[in-house]
């Protein structure tokens, strides 16, 4: 098959998240099962060029629709890690992708409406005809509408979209000026509740809502979120046009790169191990001890790694440093906030521990560091509010640290209570779960935990070594997403 992946990120070239890993990620197992993958991105002045290779002239003569007139574009081709990306640079006054960062300018719907249509514009005129492109996200929402009411009658009628929504939370909310710009026009047939109408605002349009409403399968990054968002206000609004396009919607989870977080050949750690050499863990924890000045006593270390915002339940995340100080455990906290508040927040809680030897809270972006702590902690805590599909707790379970999650999202699917999971058998059982937002909730999860890892400590590491068994790998995500496309390429 022929794929086409259109997005505003793919890793490490471009990433702002997880869209990024994912962009990658799908591109590379997809290539592994000898499909044909070429990714098209905006050409960011900011982006990490020095993971391109061989960048090159691909399509320097590219017009653009836009707005009655047409934008002079240039396309460059080059390889990021082994994938073929096309970069698009528009040469305008808008400067659409040359304002030193990727997202969070007052035009972003404008810059990436500019985007989808360009990249549609690339194919048609470089006479590429993929079997399938695959697009993501509010960013690229218009390349649905757009194919099947401009694109399609211009010679790419054979072509199938396949959308995914990694987070409902951003939608892309633009006003007439999109349909202008993009030659959809006819306001009055776009402003409709089943076509492109925001379902808050009647005088909106709503980007992401384009790309559900015609692409051929919309998915979303885990089988309980999709669930989430169409029947809890976790779809932000969405929920009744998912209902409606319950028949082509699903969730496939994400996958890890285990070329990437994997302890038997992670670079970043002292002491490789497997689930046959667990007891190698140990160095790891020592060296995480010396490295943040913990001191090395008999007891566990719980860690939290991730974004500190409200999404992540930030108050359970406060709450669990005490209340494993309080259980007689250590904890090891890095993250980054971007909310100010939540920022001086942790700051004053770094100085006021300061002078703890149980505690170490890192605060900042730390990629090195990340892959020590998932190696030499117990635990890892994911307290989200809303989690679509979640890394840390995937990465967790490969290097043996038993997640302690909230039954939200991604979470549900990837993480079975060792105590209560009556679905899972015992032997397949990974960590632990707890479901309310309140302080005992996760005291009740962590004091399983904790108290297991003290009294049993021989079923702790069985729990810990049932965990590293999981393959949360992209083998499986890359066989539905091949299904997916078989599906749309053979049923419409
Ligand atoms: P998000 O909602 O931020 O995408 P995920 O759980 O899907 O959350 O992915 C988080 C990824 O970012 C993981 O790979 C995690 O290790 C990494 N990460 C998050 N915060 C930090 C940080 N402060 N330093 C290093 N890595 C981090």
């Amino acid at each position: 098959m022929y794929i086409v992946q259109i997005a505003s990120e793919c890793a490490p070239v471009i990433k702002a998240g997880g869209l990024g890993d994912v962009v990658y990620g799908l591109s590379r197992e997809l290539e592994t099962r000898e499909h044909c993958v070429e990714i098209i991105l905006p050409k960011y002045d900011c982006m990490r060029y020095d993971h391109i290779w061989g960048l090159h002239d691909a399509y320097m003569n590219l017009w653009v629709p836009w707005y009655g007139a047409a934008i002079h574009c240039s396309v460059y081709c080059g390889w990021v890690h082994g994938r073929v990306c096309f970069f698009i640079e528009p040469h305008s006054q808008d400067n659409f992708f040359n304002r030193g960062c990727y997202y969070g300018c007052d035009d972003d719907n404008m810059r990436f409406a500019f985007f989808s249509k360009a990249a549609l514009e690339f194919l048609l005129r470089s006479n590429k005809r993929p079997d399938v492109i695959h697009c993501h996200d509010w960013q690229t929402g218009l390349i649905p509408p757009l194919l099947f009411e401009i694109y399609k009658y211009h010679g790419m009628e054979y072509q199938r979209v396949c959308y995914t929504i990694h987070n409902f939370k951003h939608q892309g909310i633009a006003g007439a000026d999109a349909l202008r710009a993009t030659g959809l026009n006819q306001e009055a047939y776009y402003f409709q509740y089943d076509k492109l109408r925001d379902n808050f605002n009647p005088f909106a349009l709503n980007l992401m809502k384009g790309g559900i409403v015609y692409a051929n399968a919309i998915t979303t990054v885990s089988p309980n979120h999709a669930w989430e968002a169409r029947s809890t206000d976790v779809g932000c609004g969405l929920g009744h046009t998912l209902h409606l396009h319950q028949d082509r919607f699903s969730g496939v989870l994400n996958g890890i790169d285990y070329d990437f977080w994997n302890p038997e050949i992670d670079r970043y750690i002292p002491c490789k191990y497997t689930k046959e050499t667990f007891e190698d863990k140990a160095k790891n924890k020592k060296a995480l001890r010396e490295r943040l000045l913990l001191r090395d006593v008999d007891k566990p270390i719980v860690a939290y790694i991730g974004r500190l915002d409200n999404q992540k339940g930030v108050h359970l995340v406060h709450h669990a440093i005490y209340y494993a100080l309080d259980r007689g455990a250590q904890f090891v906290l890095l993250g980054s906030a971007t909310e100010p508040g939540i920022n001086a927040h942790f700051q004053h809680e770094k100085r006021f521990l300061n002078d703890n030897p149980d505690v170490h809270l890192e605060l900042g972006f730390n990629e090195e560091l990340s892959h020590l702590i998932y190696a030499g902690a117990d635990m890892i805590v994911v307290p989200s509010n809303y989690e679509p599909c979640g890394l840390t707790q995937m990465i967790g379970l490969k290097y043996g640290t038993v997640p302690i999650v909230r039954g939200v999202g991604g979470l549900v699917n990837t993480v079975f209570d060792r105590d209560y999971d009556e679905n899972v058998p015992q032997e397949k059982r990974n960590g632990y779960v707890f479901y309310d937002t309140d302080y005992l909730a996760i005291e009740s999860a962590m004091d399983r935990a904790i108290g297991l890892w003290h009294y049993y400590p021989d079923e702790f590491q069985k729990l810990a070594i049932q965990g590293m068994e999981y393959d949360y790998s992209w083998k499986n995500p890359g066989e539905e997403y091949v299904k997916i496309y078989d599906w749309i390429r053979h049923h419409w």
